[in-house]
């Protein structure tokens, strides 16, 4: 069956050995794109078998980082499915099932060979690999008569079984962004396939036959995996099961901001942005690290960001919603250079997406922020906060941001922003001021477009300089020169605080020398 007619089933399968990388959400991204594009499954599969490196928590945080983001998963631990167990820790005689059909066709053999053999094997050959060349020098069930072979096995002796690698071919990988790659069977050694110490499989096997049982179409991964695919089309082969095969599709790597090299997370630490979804506390370390959600960006503009690092969609267009990056995702748009992780582009997402969030639901963010800075939300109504956050959307990258630019409206100013009042605040102000009090006092409307031209006409009539007078104003009301439109500002202060502010100012605001 040619690929193109197959079903589409993808999987994204991490490790639950720590907090999800950005790298491997931009995978699991990249998956789900693909299946819901093609009509197809999304699975998620835990790859647990490597029990050193487990880490309680991960796979918790696994689910709730894809779940924030809306990467939706078909069949998993959680949604359950037609090929389950999902959790590769479940499926242990499925393994042992398929390493004995190995043995038995002669694919693969028993070694037996202890840490310390070989390490006495590498010390004394440079470059010592166990694969063809070296295989009939060692202790395993090629050498040894069938009979020690069991007597071994039946005594408890510790052994691993290793793939028979055949030297002298040309293994060709497929892949859907980088075209063909092949390499020489010579330079793979016999890899370990499983540990009868902990009665798993390792990775490699594991992988191959879970892709291979739950119909997997496509293998969608990281740049890394791409030196582990030569071995995985030799299992396929072994297994006889080169016909369905999954098409693969290694992903370009993400780089530095600022530089060569893979992401780390040590340049986030040095840069200052998370490389994780969400927090993680390190259960064995104690240590947090931060994460795209708490740091204050919403998960559209995470997935925004993430899918062009090493996609485009074949023009300009930069801000895509999950359901137009599913219609535009395509493979062919992806790139085979690494990515460099632009993350200042990622707050000018968050940015974009703030402003596209109504106002009423941003007051809504925007309370606990308030009570965090001693603001009880409940002494302003609700038309309030979305109006003043209205003002000043524009201005911020993050829900936290709004604290910044939104607190006169809640606070009344104490001090005075020194450098202004120098430069604004002259002698003559305290009366400028104070008949500007008394002007707006005197108008019975005092909304902001009415308001404003009487005003200007004052200001005019007097011969005062504008930009001066204006800027006096802004400093009794905010505290500071900047902000949104004055007008504005006072259309949502109403009539009674702002005249307060005025007086208070007077009353307050010692002109500098
Ligand atoms: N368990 C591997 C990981 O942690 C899966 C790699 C693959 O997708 O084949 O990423």
């Amino acid at each position: 069956m040619a690929i193109t007619e197959r079903e589409v089933r993808v999987r994204f399968a991490p490790s639950p050995t720590g907090p999800l990388h950005i790298g491997g959400v931009r995978t699991a991204l990249y998956n789900y794109l693909f299946a819901r594009q093609n009509g197809g499954k999304m699975i998620l599969r835990i790859e647990d078998t490597d029990s050193h490196r487990f880490v309680p928590g991960a796979e918790d945080y696994i689910n709730e980082a894809l779940a924030w983001l809306g990467i939706g998963i078909d069949e998993g631990v959680r949604e359950g499915g037609p090929y389950g167990p999902y959790k590769q820790s479940e499926r242990r005689d499925i393994y042992r099932e398929h390493v004995k059909m190995l043995l038995d066709a002669g694919k693969a053999y028993i070694a037996f060979d202890t840490p310390e053999e070989l390490e006495a094997k590498r010390n004394e050959t440079a470059n010592f690999q166990y694969d063809a060349s070296t295989r009939l020098q060692m202790r395993n069930s090629l050498t040894l008569p069938a009979d020690e072979v069991q007597r071994l096995i039946d005594s408890g002796e510790q052994y691993v079984v290793r793939f028979r690698i055949e030297p002298g071919r040309d293994v060709a990988v497929d892949d859907l962004i980088r075209g063909r790659v092949t390499i020489k069977s010579d330079i793979l050694d016999d890899k370990v396939l499983y540990k009868s110490a902990d009665d798993l499989p390792t990775y490699h096997l594991a992988n191959i036959v879970d892709d291979h049982l739950m119909k997997i179409s496509h293998v969608i991964r990281g740049e890394e995996w791409l030196p582990s695919a030569p071995l995985h089309v030799l299992l396929y082969e072994a297994f006889g099961w080169a016909d369905t095969a999954p098409s693969f599709v290694h992903l370009p790597l993400l780089l530095k901001p600022d530089g060569k090299g893979k992401l780390s997370k040590r340049d986030g630490d040095r840069l200052g942005f998370p490389v994780f979804p969400l927090e993680w506390h390190d259960p064995k370390s104690g240590e947090t690290s931060s994460g795209y959600r708490e740091s204050g960006y919403l998960p559209q503009a995470v997935v925004n960001f993430l899918a062009l690092l090493g996609w485009n969609p074949g023009d300009d267009t930069e801000l895509m919603s999950m359901d137009e990056l599913i219609s535009r995702f395509s493979l062919d748009h992806c790139s085979k250079s690494g990515a460099k992780f632009a993350f200042e582009k990622g707050k000018w997402f968050n940015h974009e997406y703030l402003q596209e969030i109504p106002d009423a639901e941003l007051a809504g963010l925007f309370k606990p922020v308030l009570s965090a800075h001693g603001v009880n939300p409940a002494d302003f109504s609700d038309e309030y906060i979305a109006k003043s956050v209205g003002l000043v959307k524009s201005r911020i990258n993050f829900v936290n941001d709004l604290w910044d630019n939104a607190k006169f409206f809640f606070v009344a100013p104490t001090e005075y922003e020194a450098k202004s009042v120098k430069k604004r605040w002259s002698a003559e102000m305290p009366a400028i001021m104070t008949a500007l009090a008394a002007l707006l006092e005197a108008q019975p409307d005092f909304t902001g477009s009415v308001i404003e031209p009487v005003v200007m006409q004052w200001i005019a009539d007097n011969g005062y300089h504008l930009g001066n007078v204006m800027n006096a104003f802004r400093l009794t009301v905010v505290g500071e020169c900047k902000g949104p439109h004055m007008f504005d500002i006072t259309d949502v202060l109403g009539k009674a605080e702002t005249l307060d502010r005025i007086r208070a100012g007077v009353e307050r605001i010692r002109p500098v020398e």
